[in-house]
């Protein structure tokens, strides 16, 4: 019997495409504006995957035209001196987003800072203000995971109106706006997290299914409804029995690419399309700044 292997979510390819979308797009704004869109990303501490993380977001600005006004903090760094960056990111008329790499360093009140970010420069839609709007439906900067997820979605002409779908996680970073999206996008969801019966009777019913939990394989293919979407936001780095260390999904990818028709590979799936969407935020705030300045009257 032939075996079925579910088709690829790529989002690698879409960002790549997403780039080129912003790349044009700059070059041509930024005569008329006068200046280039400019993104602030702040990181405090040393940790590793943090900087990988931060390194891999200068790089993809860099590369569409977006200025980098990153700064990065030693451990040590108090909460005022950070309240004091942020305040005055905020009134820099070059920088149109602003970003707190997270894990922060215990000592430091991380929702107080985020709090803090003028709610039009929230390149990453965490603001309570833009998840505000997010629950009401209303215009403005989106958390970038989920909103990555549900333009790759989009891309793949996936509909989503009345479809089962289930988000299994529930974080104020991704699982929550998640639920949120697809509810916008008239989908009936469920939301699963660790206090959840039975996961597996939760996610056997999921026409679309959203792995959030950041556990490495949770999900197996006896979880799947045959023929669903699963997109695995999971980014776990596990070390393999020859002492390697890779990077890893939450769903255990090869056994339910047999029973999916579509699936996100990790890496190469959902983490390229957060990056594009932050991208997308910043240039979304230039743009709209411009307008309020008058500059794009012509348009
Ligand atoms: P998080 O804050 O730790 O939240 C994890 C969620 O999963 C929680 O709601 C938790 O439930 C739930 N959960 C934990 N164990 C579970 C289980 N056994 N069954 C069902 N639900 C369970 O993590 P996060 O920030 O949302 O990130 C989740 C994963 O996505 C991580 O691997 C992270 O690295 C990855 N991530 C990837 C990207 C990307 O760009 N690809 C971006 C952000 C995050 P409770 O609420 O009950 O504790």
């Amino acid at each position: 019997m032939e075996t079925k292997t579910a088709k690829t979510l790529d989002g690698k390819a879409l960002a790549e495409k997403i780039h080129q979308e912003l790349t044009s797009q700059i070059t041509e704004l930024q005569t008329k504006i006068g200046r280039p869109p400019g993104l602030a990303v702040l990181m405090v501490g040393d940790n590793p995957a943090s900087a990988a993380y931060v390194r891999n977001k200068e790089k993809a600005c860099a590369k569409v035209g977006i200025a980098s006004f990153g700064q990065h903090f030693p451990q040590e760094t108090s909460q005022e001196e950070l309240e004091d960056v942020i305040e005055s990111l905020n009134q820099d008329a070059l920088v149109d987003g602003i970003l707190v790499q997270l894990p922060l360093p215990e000592h430091l009140d991380a929702v107080k800072l985020l709090h803090q970010i003028a709610p039009d420069k929230d390149a990453d839609g965490l603001h309570p203000v833009n998840l505000g709007r997010l629950v009401r439906g209303e215009r403005g900067l989106r958390s970038c995971t989920p909103a990555g997820v549900m333009r790759l979605l989009q891309e793949y002409e996936i509909s989503l109106r009345g479809k089962q779908a289930v988000v299994v996680g529930r974080s104020i970073l991704v699982g929550k706006p998640m639920a949120l999206m697809l509810l916008e996008a008239d989908a009936t969801v469920t939301i699963a997290h660790s206090r959840s019966h039975e996961l597996k009777s939760i996610t056997k019913n999921a026409d679309v299914l959203i792995a959030a939990a950041g556990l490495p394989g949770l999900i197996t293919a006896d979880m799947v409804k045959p023929g669903a979407v699963v997109v695995d936001v999971g980014m776990n780095r596990v070390t393999d029995a020859n002492g390697k260390s890779r990077l890893v999904g939450d769903v255990q990818f090869a056994s339910t690419a047999g029973v999916a028709e579509y699936i996100t590979p990790v890496p190469g799936g959902v983490g390229p399309m957060t990056v594009a969407l932050l991208l997308q935020n910043t240039v979304a705030s230039y743009l709209q700044t411009a307008k309020e300045q008058g500059k794009l009257n012509d348009k």
